[in-house]
């Protein structure tokens, strides 16, 4: 009766700390890990100007790399007047799931311009070379928010704009 009673307390205790031993583990995987990993990329930037060629706006800002979905980056220049660089970069995991780059200009016919500015430049200069639809450059531009353009780049950024406007309506 005994030697029952103490294989039954063994058997219990060893189903204890065979449970015990499962949470523990299920805890440690739960732990999301704050490892950061270097990658290594090279990053498209195009040359932003009221001339810029339509194939090189679309590409601005495309990574490849091993970790990318787009493997070899194309040979350059795109077509004739394009000025885009292939500049070779170490993004930490971070930047690539924020979607953030470590270059923080962006080259331009204004100069070195902010990675925001870039962006919202780029943006319109594809809306004008796709069809600008709106019959005046004031109409067109009425759906931008151009004030968030940098205030020391703004004039500039609008006469650039209209530049390119207006070549693609004399097209
Ligand atoms: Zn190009």
């Amino acid at each position: 009766m005994l030697k029952l009673f103490i294989a039954a307390f063994s058997v219990a205790l060893l189903y204890w700390l065979w449970s015990k031993k499962n949470k523990i583990f299920a805890n440690r995987n739960n732990k999301v890990d704050p490892f950061i990993t270097t990658i290594e990329a090279i990053e498209l930037q195009t040359f932003l100007a009221w001339d810029t060629p339509r194939s090189c706006l679309e590409s601005d800002g495309i990574r490849y790399g091993k970790q990318f979905k787009l493997k070899f980056p194309p040979e350059l220049p795109h077509e004739p007047g394009c000025r885009c660089e292939a500049t070779k970069l170490f993004y930490t995991s971070d930047d690539v799931f924020q979607g953030t780059s470590p270059i923080l200009t962006h080259k331009s016919a204004l100069g070195d311009i902010s990675a925001k500015d870039a962006l919202l430049l780029k943006n319109i200069l594809l809306k004008i070379i796709n069809n600008p639809e709106a019959d005046s450059f004031t109409d067109f531009m009425s759906q931008f928010e151009s004030s968030s353009f940098s205030t020391d780049i703004r004039t500039q950024a609008i006469i650039l704009l209209e530049q390119a406007f207006k070549a693609a309506k004399n097209e």
